[in-house]
């Protein structure tokens, strides 16, 4: 099948295929590849800038059209998930057999393999990104041949958070654990003034996965989100107070597609995200940029935001802070560092927008900030190379891998330097 007119989910970025196929098979997906100069692979369309695009020469290739593999090994608590099934799936059918994820992102329609590929999250202290769980990726690579990469081999480091640029992802295996509930509590109105840098660090590990809600309209914290395990103890949480009607994290929304809140325990899958599987927003009016630095800036960073919040306010929704714990993958955005996430929900206006970007990344400059790799942002590759130590690492992996230079494009050469 052909088709020219795809967008991304924000609907800011039309893509400019010569073609999109949805291969049925992996035979037809490697026959494909095989024959084609220039390939990259459209996830679930979640990102909000050129990451996925092909150019105008390329071939957009979706794999929603593949068999929807989750093979769950209960014994040795692994799953194999296809390269075009989302967290929604993924998580239902673990949960059936008993076993869980860690983490999951705010929003469980977005697939497995888009998501690791850019370094996503969700929130916690001791929570590592996405990618952390995977242990072994296969790859169709562009003669058609599938490359296997496990942990353990020597180039797994660039092979997972690889921004696909490396090939196209058929497969990841993936860590279980046993199953867990999990209860989910909202505060309002956190006071940023109350915080020192031990308080910040406290509230942010004062359950399994927090998250700080603000419009930046005023100082301080709108909402305060705490997930926490029901196997794990019950913080106190003396620094807001509870809310008292169920909150959406854009202030005025309705809270209807928001998980379960006021502390009713549920399965993990219907609490880690802040919105609800069976809701499926087809479209969003909205952009998002993010901001990974190391955690112990974390309340500095805060105070350089609230020192421009009259010059963010007026283009955001919503802005939500949340911590990453430190993985392996070498561009990961939160590579080696224990890290704060500061996540922006903006109007959906690109040319007022894009300012108010550059003048939050002035302000987060400081502080060694990596940016969400599907997300808006407009950091030179100059300083991305400085934030990344294994860069030429991953360059040197994708030379291997992709010789020809069949999956790059022009946001992998820009962030690759050349
Ligand atoms: C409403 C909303 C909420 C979000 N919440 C979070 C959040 O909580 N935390 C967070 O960190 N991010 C979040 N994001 C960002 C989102 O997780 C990332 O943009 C993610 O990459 C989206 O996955 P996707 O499948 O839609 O990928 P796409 O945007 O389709 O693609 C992303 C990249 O992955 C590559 N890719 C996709 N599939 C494959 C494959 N099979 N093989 C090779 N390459 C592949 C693409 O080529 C592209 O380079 C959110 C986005 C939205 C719209």
């Amino acid at each position: 099948m052909t088709d020219t007119t795809v967008t991304n989910w924000a609907g800011n970025i039309t893509y400019t295929a010569k073609e999109l196929h949805r291969p049925h098979s992996v035979a037809a997906l490697k026959a494909l590849v095989a024959d084609s100069a220039r390939v990259r692979v459209l996830g679930s369309g979640h990102s909000f800038n050129g990451i996925a695009e092909p150019g105008p020469e390329g071939v957009l290739l979706s794999l929603a059209a593949l068999p929807a593999e989750v093979d769950v090994d209960t014994a040795a608590r692994t799953v194999r998930v296809g390269g075009g099934v989302r967290y929604a799936e993924l998580a239902r059918l673990v949960h059936a057999r008993g076993l869980a994820l860690p983490n999951m992102a705010s929003l469980p329609h977005i697939s497995v393999a888009g998501s690791v590929a850019t370094g996503t999250h969700g929130s916690g202290v001791a929570n590592g990104s996405l990618a952390s769980v995977v242990r072994e990726v296969e790859l169709v690579t562009a003669d058609g041949s599938t490359v296997t990469v496990a942990r353990g081999d020597e180039r797994f480091g660039g092979a997972v958070t690889s921004l696909g640029a490396l090939g196209v992802v058929t497969a990841l295996t993936l860590d279980l654990e046993p199953a867990y509930e999990v209860e989910q509590h909202v505060f309002t109105e956190l006071d940023q003034a109350a915080l020192d840098a031990g308080t910040f660090e406290t509230v942010m590990a004062a359950a399994y996965s927090v998250s700080l809600f603000t419009d930046w309209r005023a100082p301080g914290f709108r909402q305060v989100w705490l997930k926490r395990r029901t196997d794990q103890p019950l913080s106190a949480f003396p620094w807001a107070a509870p809310a008292t009607e169920k909150m959406h994290p854009v202030p005025g929304m309705p809270a209807v597609n928001c998980t379960e809140q006021f502390g009713v325990p549920g399965p993990w899958h219907e609490r880690l995200p802040h919105f609800r599987a069976e809701f499926v927003p087809s479209s969003g009016a909205e952009l998002q940029s993010e901001y990974l630095m190391p955690r112990e800036h974390g309340l500095a960073a805060l105070h350089a935001l609230d020192a421009i919040r009259e010059t963010v306010a007026p283009v955001l929704q919503t802005c939500e802070v949340r911590t990453v714990a430190a993985d392996q993958q070498w561009l990961s955005p939160a590579y080696g560092r224990d890290t704060v996430a500061v996540h922006f929900t903006w109007v959906e206006d690109t040319d007022a927008v894009l300012p108010v970007v550059r003048r939050v990344e002035e302000a987060l400059d400081a502080f060694e900030a990596r940016p969400h790799w599907g997300k808006v942002f407009t950091t030179p590759a100059a300083v991305l190379a400085g934030r990344y130590p294994r860069l030429a690492g991953f360059r040197a992996l994708v030379e291997e891998l992709d010789p020809r230079g069949t999956f790059t494009n022009a946001f992998v050469r820009e962030v690759l330097g050349g």
